[in-house]
C-alpha cells in the first residue's frame, strides 16, 4: 500500500485534500491522471449499465437532500455506528476498530453515532433550515422513481442508475481512499415485481461479479459474503457484499441488497392502499404514492428494489493495486508498471519526439497526437522530454498502454515506431495507418 500511494502521489493520480494546510482527514483529492482513471471507470459501469441495456434510466439528482427524505428512510434513525472513546488517549474509535493497545478498562461504553453531514440551507443560521449532505445516492432515485416512470415509458422490471457522491462522517477513515468522508458511489436500484426479487437479486450478483472481473480483478481475490442477522441494514430482507483482497485485508468493494418495499413504501402516501409487506415508516409529509402498475394484472403496485452499490474510490483502489507491478527484467533491472485493462489506462497513448529541440519532428508529432484525439478514445499527450529512455518508463508507471515515437525516418519515410507497455515490443509502421492502428487497439 505504501508504495501505491507514494506512485498516486508523485505521478498525479491521488493527492491528500487541503495538504498545504496539514490536510483534512479522510478527504483526497484526485490529479490529472487519478481523474481520467475515476472517469474511465464510471464510463464503463455507465455503458454496461444504461446504454447497453434498455431498461435503465440514469439520474443524476441533487447532493443536499430534504431532511424528511433521510428522516423517512430510516436513516436519521438508524445510520449510525458505534462509538467508543478511549479514556487514556482521548481518541475516538468506531467498536470493531479499536487498536490493540487500547486496554478494555480504558474504553467507555458504545454509543450511537450518525454518520450524516448536516449543512445550513439559506441565509438564517438558527437550525431550523437544515439539509443533509446525502450518505448514499439512492434516496433521490427512490424520491424520483414516479418522475422517472411518468416521462419514460418503462413497466417492471427497470431500473435507475445514478453515479455521484456521497458524504459520511466515519469515526476512523482509513486505508487512504478505501474508507473516507467524502466518496463516489455507482448506485442501480432495479425494481422488480414483488416475488420476483431473489431471482433478481441472483441475477445481479452475478452480473456484478463478471463486470469487475472484466475490470482486472482476478476472481480469486474475490469472495462473496452474505450479511446476516444484525449485520443487516435495516432495509434489507437479504444483502451479498462482493469483498475483494484490498492491500490490508478483505473488504467490502460492493454491496447487493435485496432492499424489498422498503423504501418507496416508506416514501408514500395512503400506505394503507397498498400491501406492502416491510415494516415502512409512517408517512405524513409526502405528496406521493410511488406505485406503478402492473401490465398483466392491472393493480397498482409498489416494487420491490435490488440494488448494486459500488464505491467508486474503492473501485479505484482495487485497479490501482491490481495493475501494480515491479517487474524484473531480462538485463536485471526493474521497471514499475500499471498493468491497467486498456479501456482504464489514464492515457491512452503518448506520442513522443525523438528530439526535443528539432522543429520538424516536434511539430510533426503534434500533428499525431491531434489525429488520435479526435478518435475519442481517450487522453492522448504528447510526451517532449528529449529522452526516449525515461519517456518509456515514465509512462509504463502511469500504465498508458502505447508510446509513438517520432524520429528522423518519420520525415524521411512516414514511419513511427509504437512500443507495447506490456510486452515492449516495438513496431515500425506507416504513419498513414496510425489511427487505425490505435483505434483497433482499444476494440479488442
Ligand atoms: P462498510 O461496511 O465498509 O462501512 P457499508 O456496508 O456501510 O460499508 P454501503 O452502505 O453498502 O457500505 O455502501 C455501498 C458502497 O459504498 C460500499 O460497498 C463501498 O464501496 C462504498 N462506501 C461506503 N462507505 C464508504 C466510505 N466511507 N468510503 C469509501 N467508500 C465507501
Amino acid at each position: 500500500m505504501d508504495e501505491l500511494v507514494a506512485l498516486c502521489k508523485r505521478r498525479g493520480f491521488i493527492y491528500q485534500s487541503s495538504e498545504i494546510y496539514g490536510g483534512l482527514q479522510g478527504l483526497y483529492d484526485y490529479g490529472p491522471l487519478g481523474v481520467e482513471l475515476k472517469n474511465n471507470l464510471k464510463m464503463t459501469w455507465w455503458v454496461s449499465m444504461v446504454y447497453e441495456r434498455d431498461d435503465i434510466e440514469g439520474l443524476d439528482a441533487s447532493i443536499l437532500t430534504h431532511s424528511d427524505v433521510l428522516k423517512h428512510s430510516g436513516h436519521e434513525d438508524t445510520f449510525t455506528d458505534p462509538l467508543i472513546d478511549c479514556k487514556s488517549c482521548g481518541l475516538r474509535f468506531r467498536s470493531d476498530q479499536i487498536p490493540e493497545q487500547c486496554k478494555d478498562e480504558e474504553l467507555t461504553e458504545p454509543r450511537d453515532f450518525n454518520l450524516m453531514f448536516k449543512t445550513n440551507v439559506g441565509p438564517i443560521d438558527d437550525g431550523s433550515s437544515f439539509a443533509y449532505l446525502r450518505p448514499e445516492t439512492a434516496q433521490q432515485i427512490f424520491i424520483n422513481f414516479k418522475n422517472i416512470v411518468d416521462s419514460t415509458s418503462q413497466s417492471l422490471p427497470f431500473g435507475i442508475a445514478q453515479i455521484g457522491k456521497a458524504f459520511r462522517n466515519e469515526i476512523t477513515p482509513r486505508n487512504f481512499i478505501f474508507r473516507v468522508r467524502e466518496f463516489e458511489q455507482m448506485e442501480l436500484e432495479f425494481f422488480v415485481k414483488p416475488g420476483t426479487d431473489e431471482e433478481w437479486h441472483k441475477k445481479w450478483v452475478d452480473s456484478r461479479l463478471e463486470w469487475w472481473i472484466n475490470q482486472g480483478i482476478p476472481k480469486n481475490k474475490i469472495e462473496l459474503q452474505t450479511i446476516e442477522g444484525n449485520e443487516l441494514s435495516h432495509y434489507s430482507k437479504s444483502t451479498i457484499d462482493i469483498m475483494y483482497k484490498f492491500p490490508h485485508g478483505l473488504e467490502e468493494l460492493e454491496g447487493i441488497a435485496n432492499r424489498t418495499d422498503f423504501d418507496l413504501g416508506s416514501h408514500s402516501k395512503n400506505q394503507n392502499e397498498f400491501n406492502i409487506t416491510s415494516k415502512v415508516i409512517e408517512n405524513k409529509a409526502s405528496n406521493a404514492k410511488l406505485a406503478i402498475q402492473d401490465l398483466d394484472s392491472k393493480e397498482w403496485v409498489i416494487p420491490y428494489v435490488i440494488e448494486p452499490s459500488a464505491g467508486v474510490d474503492r473501485g479505484v483502489l482495487a485497479v490501482l493495486n491490481e495493475a501494480f507491478n515491479i517487474e524484473k527484467l531480462p538485463d536485471g533491472k526493474e521497471r514499475t508498471v500499471l498493468s491497467f485493462p486498456r479501456h482504464l489506462s489514464p492515457i491512452k497513448a503518448a506520442v513522443v519526439p525523438l528530439k526535443k529541440n528539432n522543429n520538424d519532428i516536434v511539430e510533426k508529432a503534434k500533428e499525431i497526437k491531434n489525429r488520435l484525439q479526435k478518435c475519442q478514445l481517450g487522453r492522448v499527450v504528447i510526451e517532449n522530454t528529449g529522452n526516449i529512455g525515461k519517456s518509456y518508463r515514465k509512462h509504463d508507471e502511469v500504465g498508458t498502454p502505447l508510446c509513438i515515437t517520432v524520429d528522423f525516418d518519420t520525415l524521411d519515410k512516414g514511419t513511427v515506431t509504437v512500443r507495447d507497455r506490456d510486452t515492449m515490443k516495438q513496431d515500425v509502421i506507416d504513419q498513414s495507418k496510425i489511427v487505425d492502428y490505435f483505434s483497433n487497439y482499444f476494440k479488442q
